[in-house]
């Protein structure tokens, strides 16, 4: 009785205070709730076992003119493309068929725009999501059945080996404890006792990265000198002040009168000039990457930074901001460190965190022909050799992360997904091209001759900005 009236009491005690601060934040106009906490609550990603990858191979590829020829042989006319009604759906001409090549004229759209075509010259039917997928089979890297698909997700389907004498079957059916039997039997789906694979559909080809574009922004046309610029620059990226901080130092020690919502537009646009050129650098590289993921807050929103990074020459590579945790972020965040390397390295890896994602995204590079190992470092302790031997790295981009924190920390967050983008993609420039790091030798990621003479930072920041300028206007003339 008295635990249930106490609980009772407790609850409406919290409904009357979030009314006094609702009501106090309408009175003084400024919020009276605590602000976000820098770390959210108890986020753990999903626990997913991941099976080894499926045997895949390569299905038969046939050479539509080859097939119209041969129509035209043995029917004496030839193979008409597809004769399409005026209200039928479209199809678009850049498609083609994925296992012979015949033109978009000749492929049906099967279902009413939903995306699946069917060749009429090879018969193959694809859907336009994993056109770039359809190129092989599964099969169980056990027993060498080919899988089957058993559901179907947004961005992947399951595939399940269904062999009742499947090897890895019947070794998880011996290992179950009596309760577990007695579970399954009552439960078939509570366990996981058969082989799964899951296949993504994304709309994505690997290594594909289109040329570099021009921003739509005129650096020129700011209201701000290149020097205020390369001031700000070092204290709101640098010194990771506020953005108000900044704007007070500016007036205080500079005499320059600017809002701090200036500052954010400026850099905003300072970030798009940098951001192709940070990309598209010719980094050298070594072949130690590691990956992890931090949060920041956008629009009120947690969402997750992915950042990719050399161990050893400590460049970092890709930092892609998602709302999700998810396989395609991770795949993204991956694909943007494979596009920078000359060529795929043959012992290539990544040392990430325990999140299944990593796995998922190897298994699609894999499929896709790419390959590479994931080793995961597993919690705080060193349970496993993999976790004992790769913690070394993955505490190297703990450090980095530490380094990002303490610059955001002042943020307090994003108004908006370009503000977070822009935020990030300044405190890369800065941490490649402008931050010596000691286990450098006091030297920074990547030394521009350019740079290196500069005595001051803000002269630093401004060269770095001309020298993007520069190179992005060679890019597209
Ligand atoms: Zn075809
Ligand atoms: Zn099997």
């Amino acid at each position: 009785m008295y635990p249930q009236i106490i609980t009772y009491l407790l609850t409406f005690i919290n409904y009357q205070e979030h009314i006094i601060r609702t009501l106090l934040t309408l009175l003084i106009g400024k919020s009276m709730f605590d602000k976000p906490k820098e770390a959210p609550v108890n986020q753990p990603y999903r626990k997913l076992q991941i099976d080894d990858l499926p045997i895949i191979e390569k299905l038969e590829r046939l050479d539509y003119q080859l097939l119209l020829a041969e129509h035209l042989q043995s029917k004496g006319k030839p193979l008409k493309p597809v004769q399409r009604r005026a209200n039928s759906t479209p199809v678009p001409s850049t498609l083609c068929c994925p296992k012979c090549g015949a033109p978009s004229a000749y492929l049906y759209a099967n279902n009413g725009g939903k995306g699946q075509y069917q060749c009429k010259v090879c018969a193959c039917v694809f859907n336009k999501k994993s056109r770039y997928q359809k190129e092989a089979i599964l099969k169980c890297p056990h027993c060498l059945k080919t899988l089957e698909k058993i559901k179907e997700r947004k961005d992947f389907h399951v595939f399940k080996c269904k062999n009742d004498r499947c090897s890895y079957y019947q070794k998880n059916l011996n290992a179950m404890t009596k309760k577990e039997k007695k579970q399954f039997k009552e439960d078939p789906q509570s366990l996981k006792v058969r082989y799964i694979y899951r296949k993504f559909h994304i709309d994505y080809q690997p290594l594909s990265k289109q040329s570099p574009k021009q921003p739509k922004v005129d650096l020129s046309r700011l209201y701000v000198s290149p020097h205020t610029l390369g001031l700000i620059l070092t204290y709101h990226v640098n010194y990771g002040l506020s953005a108000r901080k900044t704007a007070a130092i500016m007036k205080d020690i500079h005499g320059v009168s600017v809002s701090h919502q200036s500052i954010l537009n400026y850099e905003n646009s300072v970030a798009l000039w940098l951001k192709p050129y940070i990309d598209y650098f010719p980094y050298e590289l070594s072949d130690q990457f590691c990956g992890d993921e931090t949060y920041i807050r956008v629009n009120g929103r947690w969402h997750y930074l992915f950042f990719f990074f050399d161990a050893v020459k400590k460049v970092i590579l890709s930092y892609p901001v998602s709302p999700n945790r998810d396989t395609a972020t991770a795949i993204r965040a991956i694909d943007e460190v494979l596009v920078k390397l000359k060529e795929i390295p043959e012992n290539l890896q990544f040392v990430v965190d325990g999140n299944p994602i990593y796995l998922l995204a190897q298994h699609f590079f894999a499929e896709n022909h790419i390959s590479f190992d994931v080793k995961q470092v597993i919690g705080l302790t060193n349970e496993d050799d993999v976790s004992r031997e790769y913690r070394p790295l993955k505490q190297i981009i703990e450090r980095l992360n530490r380094t990002f924190k303490g610059n955001y920390r002042s943020t307090h967050g994003f108004g908006s997904e370009q503000g977070s983008v822009s935020f990030v993609t300044l405190f890369v420039a800065y941490f490649n091209f402008l931050r010596p790091h000691s286990s450098l030798e006091g030297k920074v990621p990547v030394t521009l001759p350019e740079l290196e003479k500069l005595p001051t930072m803000p002269a630093r920041w401004t060269a770095l900005i001309g020298l993007a300028q520069d190179w992005i206007q060679q890019q597209s003339a």
